[in-house]
């Protein structure tokens, strides 16, 4: 069972005193800055000079340095970079600015647990890691509403690491919701499993083999695409709001008795073996240090199947599609007016 922390769990005194440096200003560091400050907290982005977003922050009524000024002048260096590049910003510019008792702070533990990142010994380092991205993260807090989160603690050189990191949760709005207490090692291990066998990487295969299954067979694209990619959302939606039980209540009792008898004939004991080996790749390490060399390299791997990708007859069916049907406008307006109301 895990610790949940809210609201009253937290002290903002253990932040009210600090500056925090907020390292990127993209979909996490964008709502962090943001709502550290509506919190009353002393805040200061960092940015590369030519950064298109030192405009933005500075509209947006913060402080912007560049990255190494932000970390000297914060007790708190909160890295919400893109986590390929956290590396050499750490080295470069956020090492050689920490001082005994400061605070690394991260969204993600992948170059803590992968030891991209070695920090000094004196230093506290935390994560308070948002289950959502950023721009909801800020819409909630707007809202009064707030962001499930995980909280862990890697290393605790002052022995207030723990309180530090809830008042900053507290301060993004993520106490409201709640915020569950993990370690870098089982973040960065479930994060990266299920972002590659579950939902991005074995979502997609499926829609993608679902949809050509259909069309070799002599179907529409259209039909498929429908069967297999638009409907998906209508399904998921269900599951997230009242779990399993609430899709398989609200299909007919055709698809429940059909998706029941031949749901594991798909995702079989061999896929389940492949998804052990994709944990093992994550847990041995394998997979990180793929993916740090494929960066390294320039990225020839992945920009290949990033455009291949892209050209899957199923992206083109859609985007027709979706010019000829007007679903995606109304309902965004339909979530926009429930919002208000
Ligand atoms: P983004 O890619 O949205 O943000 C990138 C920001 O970093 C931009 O402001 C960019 O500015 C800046 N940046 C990029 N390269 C450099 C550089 N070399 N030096 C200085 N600044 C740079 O990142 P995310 O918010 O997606 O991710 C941040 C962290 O949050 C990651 O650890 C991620 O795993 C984690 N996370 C992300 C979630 C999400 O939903 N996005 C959810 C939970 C955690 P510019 O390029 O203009 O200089
Ligand atoms: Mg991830
Ligand atoms: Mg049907």
């Amino acid at each position: 069972e895990s610790n949940v922390y809210y609201d009253e769990d937290a002290d903002g005194e253990a932040i009210a005193q600090k500056t925090v440096a907020v390292l990127g200003y993209g979909s996490q560091g964008h709502a962090h800055a943001q709502n550290l400050s509506d919190s009353g907290v002393d805040v200061v982005v960092g940015l590369r000079e030519d950064s298109s977003s030192w405009e933005v922050a500075e509209s947006d009524g913060l402080d912007v340095a560049t990255p190494a000024e932000a970390a000297a002048e914060a007790d708190i260096v909160s890295v919400l970079l893109p986590d390929t590049v956290q590396a050499s910003v750490y080295e470069d510019a956020i090492k050689p600015n920490l001082e005994a008792g400061d605070t690394l702070q991260f969204a993600h533990g992948f170059n803590i647990h992968y030891n991209q990142i070695q920090p000094p010994e004196d230093v506290d380092v935390t994560m308070i890691a948002p289950k959502s991205p950023g721009h909801i993260v800020r819409r909630n807090y707007e809202n009064d509403q707030g962001t499930p989160g995980l909280l862990a603690v890697y290393q605790n050189a002052t022995g207030e690491a723990q309180d530090e990191a809830l008042a900053y949760a507290a301060a993004i709005g993520c106490t409201r919701a709640g915020v569950v207490e993990t370690t870098f090692q089982e973040e960065t291990e479930t994060d990266l499993f299920g972002e590659q066998a579950v939902l991005c990487g074995g979502i997609a295969s499926l829609i993608k083999q679902g949809y050509e299954t259909l069309v070799e067979a002599g179907y529409s694209p259209e039909m498929a695409y429908f069967e297999c990619m638009n409907e998906m959302k209508l399904i998921v939606d269900l599951m997230y709001e009242g779990g399993l039980g609430a899709m398989w209540d609200s299909v007919s009792h055709t698809a429940e008795y059909g998706g029941l008898t031949r749901g594991d004939e798909i995702i079989d004991d061999q896929v389940r073996a492949n998804m052990e080996e994709v944990l093992e790749g994550v847990q041995n390490g394998t997979f990180a240090r793929e993916w740090i060399s494929e960066n390294q390299a320039g990225r020839p791997s992945y920009t290949q199947l990033h455009n291949a990708e892209k050209n899957h007859e199923i992206e083109a069916v859609g985007e027709e599609l979706r010019g000829l049907f007007a679903w995606e406008d109304e309902e965004e307006e339909s979530e926009e007016s429930a919002e208000v109301t």
